[in-house]
């Protein structure tokens, strides 16, 4: 067969599957027939459209209205916006050295494409006229945020800007986009070279369940009959958890925090300074004092003195929570006998031992009943009960690697509603963390679409012929990204830009972090936490624990996540001349905080894939907490009805947040689910730090 020949001639026409109909069922992406040296190609096609589609609308002789401007821009794309949503899929869940090649090259491309158009001064003139006159337009609530919301977008992109600076701000964009892809290149390669061999003498502590995820890991990598701890959090994690092996635990402790900063061709020192010198150019270009203060005007927060007003509020209680459960665990290693003092790649250990002691609690007895196939039911099942979908898994769609399930979703009267992809397991071609994402996303402008929704997760998958058991966390990032998945499958607007989680960054985390309130009511472990092997039930006794023990080491966890969250503040409100050395800036920051020294960053800023890969969550790292003293707030709305499954609350969970996307002020959607703003200390309550600690 000449199939390669014949590709080579034809990656420009139909014979790329990028670029013909495609023929599967729901119109899927053909997963099966794509392969890398589709993407230039496509690429090319899409930014040819695309290009062509804008000058329309540019030369457009007639006045501007909303419809040949705003309406005709949200229609322009398509073909972009199908091949990048595959090519970022493959690149983040299932990558490969000619992918991550071309990688480089389509995000200079894709930096290079977007410059023009944003800065294109006709076009923004057209949207400016619309903006200035939008009370005369009659236009429905949603068409009023979109008008909005394009205006802000071109006029935050510099389009307002005189050709001097909009000249530079192109040529930084481009250098921007070639360093966040360098940043997450080096940090998958650090990751991807390093392992730990764990021999037959090296197991001490370590759960059954551990050792044989460690064995699939070694099989993954060619290594087959060894086990290995990698650094993947999940790998990470469970390990400095239960390994009594002092030794070991530090080595694993220093590669984890060593990622992209270890002096070899990874490193991503360098980087961070450019990326900071070059966004606080930006800024300045685009008339702020700092990059913080650009990021966080579009935001719910509006100001950097926000932000840290309540990440200093939360610090407070959570350090001195944790310099108590510091002192705690020093005296288990007394007791015990140990002659040292705590160290970081301790923390999680003795943290481990005393909740045993004290909430006669561990990971470990609970993961038989938290396998993967029942979580998921049970993420299906909330979602059910709370908005009417039901799932049903389907077999003939292809999908990027065979390990990624699919489910049709079909909404109360049966019509077909979205399809979900779940992609579980971690393996080396998976960048680490846990995501959702779309191949295509919810809209009704020229006739319904119905959006396909993805969750990426990196669980350590279970031994052959065995099931994937959960720790709790890993259960409750299922239904944070399963969260997250709903408010893309439950959207319900009419243009595309406003689809799902198209919202400010400190309010896209509520759909998902309000979604882990159900993962952890009695009533739904007691229908789904069943014994992987048994089919018995959670015992009363140890789901009663369970959730005792939800609470404790709060302090760890709240540290490590606030001081994360202030140094990216920090990082991105101080003069980049003052992080010119990273190190020592990390050092001094956290320095100033008091942070303690036996805990680190939960991400060290070498390996701050949310500030450096791109600009997404620069100076929004916070995004989580501001969403959480939301989601902590507005599950209060289903406990005060009496019943977590209150379909009148329900209602208005779906109308107000979940279907509504982007096309509703934040805060309004919230006061209307809520009927009020929320209060603020739900947050410290439902993570155990209002009581105890003596500090306010
Ligand atoms: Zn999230």
């Amino acid at each position: 067969m000449s199939e390669t020949l014949e590709q080579e001639a034809d990656l420009h026409g139909p014979a790329n599957p990028l670029l013909k109909a495609w023929q599967t069922p729901f119109e899927t992406p053909p997963f099966d027939e794509i392969a890398p040296e589709h993407f230039l190609p496509a690429f090319e096609q899409a930014f040819v459209d695309h290009a062509a589609e804008i000058a329309a609308i540019v030369n457009d002789p007639s006045a501007p209205d909303f419809h040949n401007t705003i309406t005709a821009l949200e229609r322009s794309g398509r073909l972009l916006a199908k091949v990048s949503a595959v090519f970022y899929d493959l690149v983040s869940a299932h990558s490969n050295p000619a992918l991550l090649e071309i990688d480089k090259e389509v995000s200079l491309r894709m930096a290079r494409h977007w410059n023009p158009i944003m800065m294109n001064a006709v076009l923004f003139g057209r949207i400016v006229m619309l903006h200035d006159n939008r009370a005369t337009l009659n236009l429905t609530g949603e068409q009023m945020r979109l008008l909005d919301r394009t205006y802000t977008r071109f006029h935050r992109a510099g389009a307002g800007l005189d050709e001097a600076a909009k000249t530079r701000m192109a040529a930084i964009n481009e250098h921007l986009a070639n360093l966040g892809t360098t940043f997450s290149h080096h940090l998958l390669g650090d990751e991807q070279e390093w392992f730990l061999e764990l021999g037959e003498g090296d197991r001490d502590g370590l759960s059954d369940s551990f050792v044989a995820a460690a064995r699939s890991a070694a099989e993954e990598r060619g290594m087959s009959g060894k086990a290995i701890v990698t650094l993947s959090r999940s790998s990470v994690e469970p390990f400095l958890k239960s390994s009594a092996r002092r030794d070991l635990r530090e080595k694993v402790y220093k590669a984890f925090v060593a990622r992209g900063d270890n002096g070899n061709a990874n490193d991503n020192n360098t980087s961070i300074v450019e990326i900071l010198t070059l966004r606080q150019e930006a800024a300045r270009l685009l008339g702020y004092p700092t990059f913080a203060a650009y990021r966080l005007e579009d935001s719910m927060a509006k100001t950097p003195e926000a932000v840290r007003s309540l990440l200093e509020r939360v610090w407070k209680p959570a350090r001195a929570r944790a310099l108590a459960d510091r002192d705690e665990l020093q005296a288990l290693i007394a007791e015990e006998g140990g002659n040292f003092a705590l160290a970081p790649w301790d923390w999680r250990y003795y943290a481990e031992k005393l909740r045993q002691a004290k909430a006669n609690f561990d990971d470990a007895s609970i993961k038989p009943y938290l396998s993967l196939d029942h979580m998921i039911e049970a993420a299906f099942d909330c979602a059910t009960r709370l908005f009417g979908v039901t799932f049903t898994e389907r077999k003939d769609i292809p999908t990027w690697h065979p390990d990624v399930r699919v489910w049709e979703v079909k909404d109360r009267a049966g019509k077909h509603k979205a399809l979900f992809y779940g992609d579980y397991f971690a393996r080396p071609s998976k960048r680490s963390g846990a995501w959702m994402t779309s191949l295509r996303d919810q809209q009704k402008l020229d006739g319904e679409v119905a959006p396909i929704i993805i969750n990426v997760c990196n669980f350590a998958k279970g031994a052959e012929g065995q099931p994937s058991l959960l720790s709790p966390d890993d259960a409750r990032t299922l239904f944070h990204e399963f969260g997250h998945g709903l408010h893309g499958m439950m959207s319900d607007v009419t243009y595309p830009s406003l689809s799902g989680t198209s919202v400010f960054t400190d309010f896209v985390e509520l759909p998902s972090q309000l979604y882990e309130h159900w993962q952890e009511q009695p009533q739904v472990l007691r229908q789904f936490a069943r014994h992987y092997q048994t089919g018995e039930p959670l015992p009363d006794d140890l789901l009663q624990r369970f959730l005792d023990a939800r609470k404790f080491n709060q302090g760890f966890a709240t540290v490590e996540f606030v001081s994360s969250a202030l140094i990216d503040l920090e990082f991105h409100s101080q003069p980049a001349s003052v992080s010119r050395d990273v190190r020592a800036f990390e050092r001094a920051e956290l320095e100033k905080i008091g942070m303690p020294a036996e805990i680190s960053l939960r991400h060290r800023p070498q390996q701050f894939g949310h500030l450096f890969t791109g600009d997404h969550y620069a100076a929004g790292y916070y995004s989580y907490m501001w969403s959480e003293v939301m989601d902590a707030d507005a599950f209060g709305a289903f406990e005060e009805a009496g019943d977590i499954f209150d379909p009148a609350v329900a209602k208005r969970l779906l109308d107000d947040i979940y279907s509504s996307g982007g096309s509703r002020d934040p805060e309004e959607a919230y006061v209307a689910f809520r009927g009020r703003d929320p209060e603020p200390d739900a947050l410290l309550r439902r993570r155990g730090l209002l009581e105890k600690t003596g500090a306010v």
